[in-house]
This record gives structure tokens, sequence and C-alpha cells, in this order.
């Protein structure tokens, strides 16, 4: 299918969703050829984002039923084969991963400059899409929203919509204007994200390490296409402030004076700016929907509060909307709407109260060497973990005091 070419004389349609990110764009390409549908974004694609780059499962699960995962196969990747940790006492360990839902035993680090591209013209080819719109405000008809207003190319420009759809990050401006975009700072993450070559030791594992000046965060070391690698720690923002740090330098420092990294990094070259951007965790249940809009993704607060994967859950929000605006188009009903936050926490809220449990866990120094400790030296706990890190369902054993035991008779 070819990408359409967009008639900016139309004004009106179905649905305009604000944001071509993977959860806008995975929205678009599920609708599109159902109802009108108007995708804009501020950017002009291929674009940046400030991420790890992790494709974890369900986001996987996507593209499978996107069809897109070849396109990604044929694009500059990096297979992952493992997950390495180390503790805040500097114990090591890696946990092999399990297969997913494409039958393999391997995920990927794919850079968003490549696979929201990916995304976003699969996306562009099953409806309306204009690049280099900044959506500016909100259009309200009857107190309700009834479109958008923003620029393109230095001019104004309106467009109307039966059901608006915020799937514009983190700093989303629907969100702003509809005045349900703050998140207190216990459920807030600040990253910092930086591209790294002559890395030495990288593998086929992604690493996460539990530096004892970051709890409760974490610093990475994700092995990317030719040799890169992307490198970034991630602290809850109430943390960052009580602490009053500059989270730059802290990353700067853990490269040159932790003992595990300095030798690693002494010959490495920034191949990139170090950009920071905020994570907004799933953990603070934001109102998501109205009666003309919702949001998704980063804009509805998605990202899981444990390991800041926001991809898999921003695209299972596309995924379980998309049904429900269909049906309020072809019902003109937009009572429907409803729907969607019922359906979204239903399928997503035990998982991220574990995740946000263990967030909380994680907090403790002591529990998190006894559990790296042990999965260093137990088959059966590198197991359990490994099984952890694919169902969510497995995951609630990382909060029961059981676990806990047999992991100390472990
Ligand atoms: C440092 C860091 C590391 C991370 N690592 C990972 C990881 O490894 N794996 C993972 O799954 N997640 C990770 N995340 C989280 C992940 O990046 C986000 O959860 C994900 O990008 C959310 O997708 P989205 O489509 O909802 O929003 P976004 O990807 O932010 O897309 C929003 C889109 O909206 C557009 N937009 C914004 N404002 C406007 C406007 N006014 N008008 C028009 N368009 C607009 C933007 O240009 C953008 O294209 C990380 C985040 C950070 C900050």
């Amino acid at each position: 299918m070819k990408k359409r070419d967009c008639d900016l004389k139309k004004v009106n349609y179905d649905v305009i969703i604000v944001g071509g990110g993977p959860s806008g764009s995975t929205l678009a390409s599920l609708i599109g050829g159902k109802v009108k549908t108007l995708l804009l974004d501020k950017a002009k694609f291929p674009r940046d984002k400030t991420c790890g780059d992790a494709v974890s499962g369900k986001t996987l699960s996507m593209l499978k039923e996107l069809k897109l995962v070849s396109k990604i196969e044929k694009a500059k990747h990096k297979k992952i084969y493992g997950i390495t940790f180390s503790s805040p006492n500097g114990t090591t360990t890696r946990i092999p991963i399990k297969k997913n839902i494409l039958g393999k035993n391997y995920g990927y680090v794919c850079k968003r400059i490549i696979f929201d591209d990916i995304l976003f013209k699969n996306a562009s080819k099953k409806c309306d899409a204009i690049q280099n719109f900044t959506v500016t405000d909100l259009v309200w008809e009857n107190g309700r929203v009834a479109g958008v207003k923003g620029i393109l190319k230095g001019k104004e420009k309106t467009f109307k919509g039966k059901i608006i759809v915020g799937a514009d990050g983190a700093q989303s401006i629907v969100a702003q204007k509809l005045k349900v975009n703050t998140n207190p700072p216990e459920h807030v993450c600040i990253a910092m994200r930086a591209y790294y070559k002559n890395v030495k030791g990288l593998t086929d594992d992604i690493e996460i390490h539990f530096v004892d000046e970051l709890i409760p965060g974490y610093f990475w070391i994700f092995p990317a296409a030719n040799g890169e690698a992307n490198v970034g720690i991630g602290v809850v923002l109430s943390e960052v402030k009580k602490r009053n740090v500059d989270l730059k330098q802290v990353m700067f420092k853990i490269l040159k004076e932790n003992k595990l990294f300095k030798k690693r990094f002494e010959n490495a070259v920034l191949t990139s700016e170090v950009k920071g951007w905020t994570l907004p965790f799933a953990s603070y249940k934001r109102k998501i929907a109205g009666d003309s809009w919702i949001l998704l993704g980063d804009a509805a607060s998605l990202v899981d509060p444990f390991s800041g994967e926001g991809m898999g859950n921003g695209t299972l929000s596309a995924r379980i909307a998309a049904p429900v605006v269909i049906e309020a188009i072809q019902k003109n009903n937009p009572a429907i709407l409803k729907k969607y936050p019922q359906k979204l926490w239903q399928a997503l809220g035990p998982e991220v109260d574990t995740s946000y449990k263990m967030q909380k866990l994680g907090r403790s120094k002591l529990l998190l060497n006894l559990v790296i400790g042990k999965v260093k030296k137990s088959e059966w706990v590198r197991e359990q973990i490994s099984n952890m890190l694919v169902e969510s369902e497995s995951k609630k054993n990382f909060t029961s005091p059981l676990f806990y035991l047999k992991l100390l008779l472990a």
C-alpha cells in the first residue's frame, strides 16, 4: 500500500490522533481503514526519541499484529539474548531470554529513529497523516472537545474531529489542555540517555545495573547495532528532588569512577548528546477518557513503574482503544469511550500494581543484593526470575513473602 497524500483542505474527521510515536501510529494503523482518521505529528520522520531502544515482548506482539516484524528484521538492530544484572554490592549475573511471542529466544534493541519511522510510515499508508504540524490547543464546542488547532509552516490551521486522541507523549499538549497532565513526583522518572562507541565488554545482553548511588533507579548499557551502546540512567523524580543532584553528572561519575565500569568506558567515545526526558508511571492513574477524547501511551501515564518500559503499554493502550473508538464512531455514541479505561485497567492494572510494589522493594539495597546473589548461585531462582520477565502472572511472585522464603533457602 502506498503512502496517502493528505488533502489539507479537508478539515472534518471521525478521529484525530495527536502524536505519531508508537502509541499513536499503532492506533492509526488499526483504525485507519475503518474510520476517517487524521494523524498529526510535530516532527518530521525519521526523528529521534530519547529512549533505551529496548523492544519488549509486549511491543513485539504489536509488531506481529501489524505484520511489521520483517521490517524490523531488515532494519539496523541488535538481537538481545539475555539480561545481565548487577547488585549494589557489585555481584553480576545473567538471565537468558525465554521464547517470546514470535517463538524466538531473543528481543531487539532498535534505535527509535528507525523503529518509529517504520511505525509512522505504516500508519500513514492507512490514514491521512501530516508531519511538522504542532498542535497548540484544543477546539471546544458546547463544552466538549471538538477539534485541534495547530501550526503548519508558520500558519495556524484547525481540524475538527468527533474523537480526539492524545498520543503526544510525556509532555502531552492534549493532556495539558484537558488539565489531566500532572503526576506526583513519586510517580515520574527522570532519565538520561546517550550513545557511545568503543565500550569494552559489550555482549548480546542488555545490562541493568542497580548502582548504589542510584537506588531507587538504575544504570543501563544496551548494546545497539554496529558496536554502539545506548547508555543511560533513570531515577524517580521525588528522589532526584530530595538529593538535589544533576543526573548527567551522576552518570559521568559512574562511568569514570565505578569499579564495574571505569575500565569498560576508558576509551569510550560519546556519539550523541546526553538527552533527558520524563517517564510518567502507570502507578498514578490519570483520567484517560472523556466524552469525546482519550489518551494513550505516555500521554496517559502508562510507563511500567519498575522497568521503565513504555512502548509495550503504549501500544497495548492503542490496541485496546482501537475497537472502542471504531464502535463509538460507528454507533455515533461517544459514551462508548468509557469502555476504554475499564478495559485498559482490567488488562494492565494487576501488572502495574505488581511493578509498583517491585519498585518499592527495589529501594532496599539489602534485598537487591540478596536476590541478585541468589540468581547467580541458584538454577531454580534463575528459572523463576526468567519466567517473571516474560509472564506478568509470574511477576506477582516478586511480591510474595513465600517467594522470599524459598529464595532464602535456595
Ligand atoms: C531515557 C528513556 C529511556 C527509555 N527506555 C525505554 C526502553 O528501552 N523501552 C521502552 O519500551 N520504553 C522506554 N522508554 C519509554 C518510551 O520511550 C515511551 O514510553 C514511549 O516512547 C511512549 O510512546 P508514545 O507513542 O506514547 O509517545 P512518544 O514516543 O513520546 O511519541 C509522542 C509523539 O507525539 C509528538 N508530539 C508531541 N507533542 C506534539 C504536539 N504538540 N503536536 C503534534 N505532535 C506532538 C512527538 O513528536 C512524538 O512523535 C524510555 C524513556 C526514556 C525517557
